[in-house]
């Protein structure tokens, strides 16, 4: 099967009107970092931040547009709301002031590579810092595998009630908002960083979420170019890094722990997950990797260590269920773990905002 070109996809495009402007989405030049892979396409409708929420018949109209081209196996199109560079130092604050004026404070759960167990420290820390009576939202940016809306136990799509921006979804009193509410979940991540850091900046500035004391943020894996730039954009007020005790792990966890301070985000603090196996039938702790690595390897680098989980599969059949542990079985003692790493990083993230506030400039009002 040959494969489908750039110029085909675009001509296509031609057939796209954005009925607000009188013109196609091509010759507008709204279609940006456009990608080809093996017939997956990948592009980027940049629309103004206010339209944002009409445009999605537009951005589905694309999709299926060029879906319909010979050699296209998969198309996704996202909505980006990129402004044009402010640049400037300042960049960053008058961000945080612009796009999340209601949250309080914003927490990123990182790791150095896939599959350490990110996602469901980032889900039950979430949920016990609910029941410390904060109220929490969300944001699922791992672009790579997004598995909020699962963990959640969160289907369907996001809607609009004002129809200016986009209201979270919501469960278990978390309010969410994740890169696979407006992917499919078979869809190949070919984004290109920019199309990534759109959608995101759309995440934070036309998401409705509200007064929010705290929001998690579900990382990407990994410690690229994409995870330094979010680390960036995102106004964090510090990192938890979740590693497991293998030494491959911790190095990466080190490389997470280089990529935040790079960019003067407080690293809140280190988790062990799949610290030991605890057997369901026996009680007896099994240390598969060589337990305790992680709390030596915080001590080493001067990073607080918030506490360690065990490989458990209630653990993992509660959070892959949609009702993660910390909820479901409040009482067990690895919730109680998650509610210990939940007071450590409340209090860290309280000293941060302490600092923070210290550092601000005083504004007298006369
Ligand atoms: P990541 O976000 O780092 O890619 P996930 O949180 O998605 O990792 O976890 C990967 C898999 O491992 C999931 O199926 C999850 O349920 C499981 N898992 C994570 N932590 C634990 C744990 N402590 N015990 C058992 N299973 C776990």
């Amino acid at each position: 099967m040959t494969s489908v070109t750039e110029q085909q996809i675009l001509e296509a495009l031609q057939g796209v009107n954005d009925p607000e402007r009188g013109n196609n989405v091509v010759d507008l030049g709204m279609i940006t970092g456009m990608q080809i892979k093996d017939g997956h396409v990948a592009f980027a409708i940049q629309v103004d931040p206010e339209r944002g929420p009409h445009m999605e018949p537009l951005r589905k109209e694309a999709e299926s547009t060029v879906h319909g081209l010979p050699g296209v196996i998969s198309v996704t199109a996202v909505l980006t709301a990129e402004r044009p560079q402010e640049g400037g130092p300042a960049g960053q604050v008058e961000m945080e002031n612009a796009m999340l004026p209601e949250v309080a404070s914003i927490v990123a759960v990182a790791s150095g590579k896939g599959g350490v167990g990110k996602s469901t420290t980032a889900v039950n820390l979430a949920i016990a810092l609910r029941d410390k009576g904060l109220k929490v939202g969300v944001l699922d940016a791992d672009i790579y595998g997004p598995s909020m809306p699962r963990m959640l136990g969160i289907t369907g799509d996001p809607t609009s009630a004002d129809g200016r921006r986009m209201d979270p979804m919501e469960n278990h009193g978390i309010k969410c908002m994740s890169m696979g509410f407006l992917v499919e979940e078979e869809t190949p991540i070919i984004w290109r960083g920019p199309m990534v850091m759109g959608a995101l900046e759309q995440f934070m500035r036309d998401v409705d979420w509200g007064p929010l004391d705290v929001l998690v943020v579900d990382m990407p894996p990994g410690t690229g170019d994409v995870q330094l730039t979010m680390a960036q954009r995102v106004p964090l007020t510090g990192a938890v890094i979740v590693s497991t005790p293998q030494d491959i792990a911790l190095a990466d966890a080190r490389k997470g722990l280089n990529m935040f301070r790079k960019v003067d985000v407080a690293v809140l603090g280190l988790v062990e997950n799949m610290s030991y196996f605890a057997c369901p039938h026996c009680g007896e702790r099994t240390e598969i990797f060589s337990h305790g690595g992680a709390k030596d390897e915080a001590d080493l680098l001067g990073m607080p260590f918030l506490g360690e989980v065990p490989l458990d599969v209630q653990i993992r059949e509660t959070s892959d269920g949609g009702n993660p542990i910390v909820d479901s079985d409040p009482d067990n003692a690895h919730s109680k773990a998650y509610r210990e790493i939940a007071d450590k990083v409340w209090a860290n993230v309280e000293q941060q905002l302490a600092k923070k506030a210290a550092q601000a400039p005083k504004i007298v009002l006369q």
